[in-house]
């Protein structure tokens, strides 16, 4: 069976892989036999053995080097370049993060291949599906040039377990003076919240301009925390400063797909869809009977926030206490 690269994405916390890259081993399972390439410092790839084994790898390509972490995208890009050259893979799908795009653009250009990114599906037959123009479009293309590169847009898969051998091949790490020329002199974890984070909850709760200020976000997070959800925001929110950027959802912030999303004050302009509108589930709360959220909500409730949310809040700690 053909082999399909798969670059792994660890958790900058350093606990294990991220769940893009199971995500990103299940998708490739369309195309071939998945092999794992993990690029990191010595005893990486043995920190997150048990994960690519039962997720489907077959392989894992070990490129472990003291200074693997030294250097940012241009090292990876590298690997993969040669691994492309001496197993000519059937493909190569990498998560679709900020990092994993620059990182199969490179690469594209390195091994003269096409490149599709923030693709959500890959079919046998190497199409891929992609959502264009805030979700009014889907698209489905192929690579007619190379070796089809893809990134996947995270939560569009759900990750199976498909065990296998995960049987590690070392990878000797030749970089180039190139790669070198920038290193990383430091590196700070960001603080993590007890909450799960945004782009990977199963259940996420996100707040509008109708919440009307910072302080009365914590509406928006205790019904969160009665769900262990995540927190999001609408960009209009953001900008108003009620929650930091880095929460928001849509066109402009991060795209969510979680099994549930609820809207709280947040009108549902087709920019915030762009970011949520592939959620399983959609609840609204929303003031306004005519808001076009309402269009796109499984379950709408018509009313004011700050009186359905702390009720909402408190019948869930009710019925789990
Ligand atoms: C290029 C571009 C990119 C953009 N990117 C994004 C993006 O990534 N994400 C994004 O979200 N937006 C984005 N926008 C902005 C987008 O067009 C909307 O302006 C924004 O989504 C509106 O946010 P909102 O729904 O919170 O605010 P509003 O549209 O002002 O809606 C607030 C809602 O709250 C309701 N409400 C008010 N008070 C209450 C109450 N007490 N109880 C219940 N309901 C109440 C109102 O009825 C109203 O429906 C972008 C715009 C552009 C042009």
């Amino acid at each position: 069976m053909a082999e399909v690269l798969v670059l792994v994405e660890l958790d900058p916390a350093g606990e294990g892989v991220r769940k893009t890259t199971l995500e990103a081993l299940t998708a490739a399972r369309a195309l071939g036999e998945p092999s794992a390439v993990v690029v990191g410092a010595p005893g990486t790839a043995a920190s997150v053995q048990d994960a690519l084994a039962e997720y489907g790898a077959g392989k894992v390509y070990v490129a472990e080097s003291a200074e693997a972490d030294d250097f940012l995208v241009a090292p990876k890009a590298e690997v993969l370049a040669q691994l492309v050259g001496a197993v000519a893979p059937a493909a190569v799908v990498v998560p679709s993060s900020p990092e994993g795009k620059e990182i199969a653009g490179r690469l594209a250009i390195k091994t003269g291949s096409g490149f599709l990114t923030d693709v959500t599906e890959i079919a046998p037959d190497g199409t891929a599906t992609q959502v264009a123009f805030a979700g009014q479009t889907i698209v489905h293309s192929r690579v007619t040039v190379g070796t089809p590169i893809y990134t996947l847009r995270g939560n569009s898969v759900t990750p199976v377990p498909a065990p296998a051998a995960a049987s590690q091949v070392p990878v000797q790490v030749t970089l180039s003076e190139r790669a070198r020329q920038t290193r990383v002199v430091d590196r700070v974890v960001e603080a993590k919240s007890s909450r799960p984070e945004l782009t990977e909850a199963a259940v996420v709760v996100s707040g509008g301009r109708g919440v009307a200020s910072a302080e009365n976000f914590s509406l928006i997070e205790a019904l969160a925390d009665s769900l262990g959800a995540a927190v999001g925001a609408s960009r209009a929110a953001v900008d108003s400063g009620f929650y930091p950027h880095t929460f928001q959802v849509g066109q402009t912030g991060k795209t969510v797909s979680p099994q549930l999303y609820i809207a709280v004050g947040i009108s549902g302009a087709i920019q915030h869809r762009a970011g949520m509108q592939t959620s399983k589930t959609i609840v609204a709360v929303n003031k306004d009977p005519e808001a076009p959220i309402f269009e796109l909500a499984d379950f709408g409730v018509v009313g004011d926030l700050n009186t359905i949310v702390p009720a909402a809040t408190q019948q869930i700690a009710a019925r789990k206490g």
